[in-house]
């Protein structure tokens, strides 16, 4: 190669714009010709996403344009969606051109797994996006403005989220908080709302300690949350969810979190994947080609127990860091290193005042939590952007 490398980066999720950013830190004048490419001209905190779904935050608050946190001298930003990943060719295809790369990074995200249950795909809302909750958003306050006209429609006020995973109970924490306000402001009884969090597992938070588990679930029951555990949802309907045990739910809000996978873009590319995810090599690149990188959501790592880590925000941007640091030593013929996760905890919201998670093995909950998952949010806005970043955001 005698022309300089020329890396393209995909996505600029927790994945793609920690590899930027860690990228035009360590590399040196005229090394590589960094290209970012994303969809949308801002970086959105997908961990927030749960709060402007239920209207419990600003969407805008969110964003972080993408501009802010990189420098046009040394990465070029493209606003564009990628349409194709060619690997045999080098080149992306974008909706509005084509790019060619030496070293490719995907970090495209994930993508809403319906299980093919009928109906979910067409009839249910999901928090994926800026655009998905403010949609989610959107129809809720509609649904109580459509109350008003025809009070006999209680199924108007009846919400359904379907999966008690982590944003499952995470949005219902959200929901609780915003239905006061919403009553209020539309003069509906509260008694007349109802909550349901429907999970196909027999437990909230699959996988989770159960004493924290049992704290979540007796603190969103206390503020009105119906839970229907053990129950997978058979069928979704423009009139609500069908359940396993016949049970049917009249609702017209029906919102899915009940799985993820890899976007579809990368198992099209013809990479090996499971869910639309790439089982990656040590160096977390493809076993088809080396000179592609997968982080985040697309990409799978073993656990020691030979299980893959859940998809998370923290891996994410853990990769995105290895795989940064791993192109600079191709680039510089030195050796790759190995990626290891660094495990600090999760924590889950539940509402703007209590919580529950699992820090460096200490259990949290209440307060406790809610001001460790602040600290998290802080830290991450600090390794993005430094101590500005941390003013403009920070309040969150
Ligand atoms: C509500 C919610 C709460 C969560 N809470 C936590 C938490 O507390 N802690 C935690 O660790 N994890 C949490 N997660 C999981 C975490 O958000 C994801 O694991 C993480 O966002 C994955 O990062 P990523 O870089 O793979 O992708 P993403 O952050 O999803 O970014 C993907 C990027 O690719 C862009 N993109 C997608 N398709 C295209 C295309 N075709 N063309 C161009 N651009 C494209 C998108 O616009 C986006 O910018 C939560 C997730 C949700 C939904």
């Amino acid at each position: 190669m005698s022309r300089i490398p020329r890396i393209v980066i995909l996505g600029a999720g927790y994945g793609g714009i920690m590899a930027a950013t860690r990228l035009q830190k360590e590399l040196n004048y005229n090394e590589a010709d960094v290209t970012l490419v994303n969809k949308h001209d801002y970086h959105y905190l997908t961990t927030h996403l749960h709060m402007p779904a239920a209207g419990t935050e600003s969407a805008k608050h969110v964003k972080i344009n993408i501009l802010s946190l990189i420098d046009e001298f040394k990465i070029d930003f493209v606003k564009s969606t990628v349409l194709q990943i060619k690997p045999n060719e080098q080149k992306v295809i974008l909706s509005d051109g084509t790019l060619s790369y030496d070293y490719l990074v995907i970090g495209l995200g994930g993508e809403t797994e319906t299980f093919g249950i009928p109906g979910l795909k067409e009839y249910a809302l999901n928090i994926r996006s800026v655009n998905t909750v403010n949609l989610i958003r959107e129809h809720i306050e509609y649904m109580f403005a459509r109350y008003k006209g025809e009070p006999h429609r209680t199924d108007y006020l009846t919400f359904v989220v379907g999966g008690a995973g982590f944003t499952g109970i995470e949005f219902v924490g959200e929901l609780v908080d915003r239905m006061p306000k919403l009553c209020k402001q539309f003069n509906v009884d509260p008694s007349l709302v109802k909550i349901y969090n429907v999970e196909a597992a027999p437990t909230a938070l699959p996988g989770f300690d159960p004493s924290l588990v049992e704290y979540a679930m007796e603190s969103l029951k206390r503020r009105g949350v119906i839970f229907k555990l053990g129950l997978p949802v058979k069928e979704c309907t423009p009139e609500g969810v069908l359940l396993a045990n016949g049970e049917f739910i009249k609702s017209q809000t029906v919102v899915w979190t009940g799985g993820v996978r890899g976007n579809r873009l990368v198992e099209e590319a013809g990479f090996e994947t499971s869910r639309g995810r790439v089982m990656v090599d040590p160096y977390l690149r493809t076993k088809e080609k080396d000179n592609v990188y997968v982080v985040g959501d697309c990409a799978i790592v073993l656990n020691p127990e030979g299980r893959p880590y859940p998809p998370t925000a923290q891996i994410a941007m853990q990769q995105g860091e290895t795989v940064a640091a791993n192109l600079v030593s191709v680039i510089r013929g030195e050796k790759q290193k190995e990626f290891v996760p660094n495990l600090k905890g999760t924590i889950a919201s539940l509402g703007r005042r209590d919580g529950i998670g699992i820090v460096f093995k200490y259990k949290v909950k209440g307060l406790a939590a809610v001001l460790m998952k602040k600290i998290t949010d802080l830290r991450y806005l600090y390794l993005l952007g430094g101590i500005p970043l941390v003013l403009r955001k920070g309040r969150l």
